[in-house]
């Protein structure tokens, strides 16, 4: 199995973001640690957006400053470390400023289906050059904020000017259309990945992109009961190392309560505990791929024992990658 542990390189997007430290820089920090003694490499989608946003107020406010040293300074550690980082969008951050205290969140444009066609070929470009001037490395692989890349006609465009060529935001079976989100995975190909052109669920055999699909896991009702009981319980082992608040997902945590959900495989908190299901679950299925997500802000002391132990235990049996490692 070719493995792919990825990190989504972000802060929160509600109220309050949470501070750089807490949510970016110090958790990564922990996880570059477990990739120096595995002798591992981790893909981080950075949130390009917020690099942005850091680039233009820098100048204005010292706190925006100093959070830009810490953030650029990180990037340029993790490509140096040989950890691969690519494209992450949350487009929202066109409409968010800083008012020299905290970030102004503003999530009504929070697809990139919400932004004109000009619009978004401006975005992924522009992105994908910021992004290349803080790693000096090629710039092809992406994933959508929210999991929001559909339409994707609406995006083709963008991605062939941007020369992307990779994309892994789907996961199996993954459905969410409630507030800002709007994503539906029903009925994508069931495989480790696949070429697509016209739809991101579509495959075409000799489509214009990879499709990088993250592995997807059904969590049990019980399984979010102790999740949610273990953040109370012993929150110094179990509760996010990161300091702000998620944008609201409306009925995300009853209908994960009562009915359970399929979501992505996941290494943040008590999720990280199904890996070996997920990793079960794919060869089973004859994937040669498994994609795992995970947010630095949303990781815990558990978790991140428990992922080094996942290392050590599978590094010799499957191979752990980078995007960067493939031959496209
Ligand atoms: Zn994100």
């Amino acid at each position: 199995m070719q493995i792919f542990l990825t990190y989504d390189y972000e802060l929160f997007f509600g109220k309050p973001t949470g501070t750089v430290e807490k949510c970016i820089i110090d958790p990564t920090n922990l996880i570059r640690d477990i990739a120096k003694r595995t002798g591992i490499k981790i893909v981080f989608f950075i949130d390009v957006g917020y690099l942005k946003q850091l680039v233009a107020f820098k100048d204005q406010y010292p706190k925006v400053s100093q959070e830009y040293q810490l953030i650029s300074q990180q990037i340029k550690d993790l490509v140096n470390e040989g950890h691969d980082c690519q494209l992450h969008i949350h487009p929202h951050w066109e409409d968010c400023i800083h008012d020299g205290s905290d970030w102004v969140m503003k999530t009504d444009r929070y697809k990139l289906d919400d932004f004109s066609d000009e619009e978004i070929d401006r975005i992924v470009i522009e992105y994908r050059d910021i992004l290349f001037q803080h790693t000096g490395k090629k710039v092809f692989a992406y994933r959508a904020g929210g999991w929001c890349l559909q339409p994707f006609d609406r995006v083709r465009s963008a991605f062939y000017k941007a020369d992307i060529q990779l994309d892994s935001t789907v996961f199996p079976n993954g459905k969410f259309t409630e507030g800002n989100y709007y994503y539906d995975f029903r009925g994508c190909p069931d495989k480790g990945k696949w070429k697509f052109t016209n739809d991101l669920i579509q495959e075409e055999k000799e489509g214009s992109f990879w499709e990088y699909p993250i592995s997807n896991y059904y969590y049990s009702p019980l399984f979010f009961w102790r999740l949610f009981a273990l953040g109370r319980l012993k929150p110094e082992q179990h509760k996010p190392m990161g300091d702000g608040y998620p944008m609201p997902s409306p009925g995300l945590r009853s209908s994960m309560l009562t009915q359970g959900k399929n979501l992505s495989a996941s290494v943040d908190g008590f999720f990280v505990t199904k890996l070996h299901k997920v990793l079960k679950n794919n060869e089973e299925k004859g994937y040669n791929e498994m994609v795992v997500l995970g947010h630095p802000k949303a990781t815990t002391k558990f978790a991140l024992k428990k992922l080094e132990h996942f290392i050590v235990r599978h590094k010799n049996k499957h191979q752990f990658l980078t995007f960067a490692d493939l031959e496209l």
